[in-house]
């Protein structure tokens, strides 16, 4: 019966996070590698969400008994806030994120959205207030529009192409011969990750959450794409709770709040001036990037005078 009742478990799991709009299929099998699949309390509620402010209370977490992840992480993203996350790659970034959606429960402390607590609440009724632009879109092998509808089934056409605008997608899904009918996916058209990243924004505009998730790519961008990426995501996060998991720095610069997270603990807090000038470990992070940066344009600028 055990036997059985795991992979009728994980069918349960995988349609629920379909339906749900999780399409970030890797994902979904990074979490086929843990046994416990979060399930709803008995007298689990729907959440109520009032404003969407968030949380994190003493969190502790670890995948495995042996490695803490997070050790004591006390922080809160005011509504309408943005609040960014940094620090070295491993560090518990990502973690977070999976903890407010609730892909695994913390082991101790709590994470409370609007005074609830996320363990406390349905998991369908916590997930229809956060939308999730993850690292990795995976998209449909349907066309663009139905990829952007996927964000809210009932959008209009000018909907879809508003959001579309919004997310500095438009003018590229103009320029293909099919325009937003063109195929995309595994069997259609091959978006760069830049423009994947964009179709998940132009998606979240469209479900137009109280309380956004984004976790950056890791992958490089080029200047031009990372800033329209930028720009789309100020559109998306102004006045929405905003938790941002960042690997680029350019991104956090105008955070309400900048966290940076070091071997499981918060090593510094504050704005990017106030770490700037507290000359720690932001401040080193934040100088080698911009040297990697101007080095990588340099490269180019050489390669485009040959
Ligand atoms: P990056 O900047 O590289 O994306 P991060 O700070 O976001 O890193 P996390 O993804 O939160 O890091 O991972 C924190 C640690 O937990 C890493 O050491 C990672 O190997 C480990 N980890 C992540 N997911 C799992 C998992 N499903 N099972 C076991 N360990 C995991």
């Amino acid at each position: 019966l055990i036997q059985l009742a795991i992979p009728l478990n994980f069918i349960g799991f995988v349609y629920r996070e379909i339906r749900q709009g999780l399409t970030d299929i890797e994902h979904m099998f990074d979490l086929l590698d843990v046994e416990a699949e979060v399930v709803d309390r008995p007298d689990a509620r729907q959440l109520a969400i009032a404003n969407g402010a968030i949380a994190f209370k003493d969190v502790h977490f670890a995948y495995d008994a042996a490695r803490p992840i997070l050790k004591g992480i006390s922080f809160e993203v005011p509504a309408g806030k943005t609040v960014a996350v940094v620090g070295p790659s491993g560090a518990g970034k990502s973690t977070l994120s999976r903890l407010l959606y609730r892909f695994y429960d913390v082991q101790q402390g709590t994470i409370t959205i609007d005074g609830q607590d996320v363990r406390g609440v349905t998991q369908k009724s916590l997930r229809a207030v956060i939308g999730m632009v993850p690292q990795d879109t995976v998209l449909f092998n349907d066309t663009i529009a139905y990829n952007i509808r996927y964000g809210r089934v009932s959008a209009t056409e000018e909907e879809v192409v508003a959001a579309a605008e919004a997310a500095q997608i438009a003018t590229f899904i103009q320029s293909l011969p099919e325009g937003f009918q063109a195929m995309v996916g595994e069997r259609g058209l091959k978006l760069s990750g830049g423009e994947k990243q964009r179709v998940a924004i132009a998606r979240t505009i469209l479900k137009a959450p109280p309380i956004l998730i984004l976790d950056e790519a890791t992958s490089a961008l080029d200047t031009r794409t990372e800033q329209e990426i930028q720009s789309a995501l100020d559109v998306v996060s102004r006045n929405r709770t905003t938790l941002v998991i960042a690997h680029r720095l350019s991104t956090v610069i105008n955070a309400d709040e900048i966290i940076v997270l070091k071997d499981g603990v918060i090593a510094e807090r504050g704005t990017h001036g106030e770490l700037i000038d507290r000359d720690g470990l932001y401040a080193s992070m934040w100088s080698r990037q911009r040297e990697a940066t101007q080095a990588e344009e340099q490269l180019k600028r050489v390669r485009e005078s040959d």
